[in-house]
């Protein structure tokens, strides 16, 4: 690029986007960002993606916010189609910090005094860095005086952080993306890397150029598949029912790894006797596919020397999420597959922080470290960093967030960086809820879906206007480093935290994040012999990381897990259908999620110019097959109606969607695709079932 030559600053950081956390410099003139560049990250090697390349000028969109605003008195709460979030002017007033905050924290303050910390709630977000996650989830248990808080994991990985929790004791990856180059056989299932983690796709397509026996299991066809040896596409829903059938095999055929289970496991021959009826036959029908291929998949896997397992929220966003994840850590353990290079398992992770931001304890069940609420030392030990009693019972989660503001009983709340007004599900139901609070404070960059429901808004900081650091899917700690100013009155997000936070009479005086990062390493094992100082030198350390020189474990559990017998443990699981199964009236599956181009609900990339060029409209992706039968041309819009709700929006042929389903993007307001989308939880990671709801389709007038 021409431009870097002219650049009068070059700094390092980290992409704001995906969990690959691709490492990158901002090239800057007169403060402003001309281009970015990859750089020798070791998630990356220099690759960037559309989004790290060219998301970066969203900072500077038009309707950036840059002072804070209040409602203007009499404006109801609610999407105004006539609203402008470029000139806000029209349902809020401009307004001072001091003014703002006070406001803020008085409204949230006497809601807590007159009907108790069961009354507030908050989210905070995988898109802020690890320190302001930290003093979120610090500010609701310390201030509220609640569990209230969760975040976007709850919609994405929690039932995956629930399965391995359970079985092996750590809801992290056990082995990064980049040994897939070490094995033999990579089984990816429920994700699509190439579209959502696509600088992980390129080491994946590297291991299968050097030999790696590439297996995708999924409904939809991928980019990947054109490296795939196998590809088995089964019937949506069916996850647990082709896990069973192949950990069938593996029993029936013996080819167990005796050595590991007997080694490193419990529970084993429950899991052999439960799965004895569960054969290929048994399970094809219901899976679409043959009991030969699933004999033949699992015969490989179960063989490979070195084999690992790469998911997605295909796996996860189900009512059986957590039992689809259970499935897949029984392949591993029967196997022998993970504590060894070239093995592991490994839930690709969505967002830039949603591992960082569940580790710092943005999760209403448990504190830093995933150290559950209820148990009394690890409260007494919280207690003491923070000098304030703590809550022992657990929070509400995001969706059961909403019933309680529907319900009445959750009256005010502080969202940090999150849009629920776009990505929680049936979203009238939890758009009615924010519009049922007494109060609600809201921090982001832009007024978005969510903040047009708020009674303050607090301007916060884009990622390159400040310094954090981030954990990405493959437990690298990395540093963003503050690379050109806020605009206007915009502040630090930790900053906006603290001012709050002091005034619910908390004593806080942090003056930079990596004080904050300094606590973090006091109250969080996982942090051991990793400090600020180490991250600027090292630019990345993995945890757990075993020294203050040595280097952080790419692969761990070689000797033992992490739970009570350091043994993990088999969680046998029976196949469920959908919670909302395709019926007469609703034949189609609606499967959900997210676009190369765009980012979660689109605030950031729909901002982004080259994106939004890109991308610019909602679309709905049908098999060409799908077209034919509604008679449409692709192109031609197509409303699709759930019991929950009903878009319009223009159809695109995908040869890699399968007949019967339909595929819609999250991130357009203008199509909200969670109008349709089903709340029915998953009971153990409470996250909905995104990957599945009835629909129908009917081809809709041409504008
Ligand atoms: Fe950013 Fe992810 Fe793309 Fe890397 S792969 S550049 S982290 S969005």
């Amino acid at each position: 690029r021409g431009d870097s030559a002219v650049a009068d600053r070059r700094i390092d950081s980290v992409c704001p986007y995906c969990g690959v956390g691709c490492q990158l410099t901002y090239h800057i003139k007169d403060d402003a960002i001309l281009h970015v560049s990859g750089r020798d990250g070791p998630s990356n090697h220099n690759r960037l993606c559309v989004k790290g390349r060219f998301g970066f000028d969203y900072p500077r969109h038009p309707a950036r916010l840059t002072t804070p605003l209040i409602r203007k008195p009499g404006v109801p709460k609610g999407l105004d189609p006539a609203f402008d979030p470029a000139d806000p002017t029209s349902h809020f007033r401009e307004a001072s910090w001091d003014e703002a905050l006070d406001l803020a924290a008085r409204g949230l303050v006497d809601l807590k005094a007159a009907h108790g910390p069961d009354a507030l709630a908050g989210f905070g977000s995988a898109k802020c860095s690890n320190e302001e996650a930290w003093l979120f989830q610090k500010l609701v248990r310390t201030g509220f005086g609640s569990n209230h808080v969760d975040h976007c994991t709850r919609l994405c990985h929690a039932s995956s952080v629930a399965a391995l929790m359970e079985c092996i004791g750590s809801g992290a990856v056990t082995a990064s993306f980049m040994q897939a180059l070490e094995a033999d056989v990579v089984i990816l299932t429920g994700c699509n890397p190439a579209v959502n983690h696509p600088v992980a796709a390129t080491f994946f397509k590297q291991a299968a150029k050097q030999g790696t026996r590439i297996i995708i299991i999924d409904p939809r066809g991928q980019a990947l598949g054109a490296y795939a040896h196998q590809t088995l596409r089964f019937t949506p829903g069916a996850d647990v029912a082709l896990l069973n059938a192949m950990l069938n095999v593996i029993v029936t055929e013996d080819l167990v790894d005796h050595d590991y289970v007997d080694a490193h496991t419990e529970g084993f021959a429950t899991l052999a006797e439960h799965v004895r009826e569960l054969t290929p036959e048994a399970m094809a029908p219901s899976c679409g596919v043959s009991p030969e291929a699933i004999r033949q998949v699992a015969r490989e896997y179960a063989t490979a020397e070195r084999a690992m397992i790469f998911w997605g929220m295909g796996i996860s966003q189900h009512v059986h999420g957590t039992d689809n994840a259970r499935c897949l850590i029984s392949l591993a353990l029967a196997c022998g597959h993970t504590g060894r290079p070239g093995t592991g398992l490994h839930p690709l992770r969505g967002q830039n922080n949603v591992q960082g931001a569940s580790d710092a304890g943005l999760i209403p069940m448990v504190l830093p470290d995933y150290q559950p609420v209820g148990d009394a030392q690890v409260r007494a030990a919280f207690e003491e960093l923070w000098a304030t009693p703590l809550e022992e019972r657990p929070g509400l989660t995001v969706v059961e967030i909403m019933d309680a503001i529907a319900a009445g009983t959750i009256k005010g709340m502080y969202i940090l960086g999150e849009n629920p007004a776009m990505s929680d599900p049936d979203l009238e139901h939890a758009r009615a809820s924010l519009a049922s609070l007494e109060h609600l404070v809201v921090q982001d960059l832009f007024v978005t879906e969510t903040a047009q429901f708020a009674d303050v808004i607090l301007p916060a900081s884009a990622w390159p206007e400040k310094d954090g650091s981030v954990t990405n899917t493959n437990r690298q700690v990395q540093l963003g480093r503050r690379a050109v100013p806020l605009p206007g009155e915009a502040r630090p997000d930790w900053w906006i935290i603290q001012e709050l936070a002091r005034r619910f009479g908390l004593a806080w005086d942090y003056g930079h994040p990596r004080e904050v990062f300094a606590e973090m390493t006091r109250g969080m094992a996982s942090l051991d012999h990793i400090s600020w100082e180490r991250l600027e030198r090292e630019q990345s350390v993995t945890y757990p990381c075993p020294a203050d020189d040595a280097p952080g474990a790419d692969v761990v559990f070689s000797d033992a897990f992490p739970t009570a017998t350091g043994r993990a443990k088999f969680s046998p699981t029976l196949p469920l259908p959908p919670d909302e199964p395709v019926d007469g009236d609703y034949p189609t599956v609606l499967t959900t999620g997210r676009q190369l181009e765009h980012w979660h609900t689109g605030s950031m990339t729909r901002r982004a110019r080259v994106l939004d060029d890109l991308e610019p409209e909602a679309v709905a992706s049908l098999a060409p097959g799908e077209l034919r039968r509604l008679r449409l041309a692709p192109g031609e819009p197509v409303t699709i109606t759930t019991r929950r709700g009903q878009i319009t929006l223009r159809t695109r042929v995908d040869p890699a969607m399968a007949e019967g389903m339909v595929f819609v993007p999250f991130c357009y307001a203008e199509a909200a695709a969670n109008v349709l989308t089903n709340p029915a939880l998953d009971p153990y990671g409470k996250i909905p079932e995104f990957k599945y709801a009835a629909c129908r389709l009917a081809p809709a007038p041409v504008e």
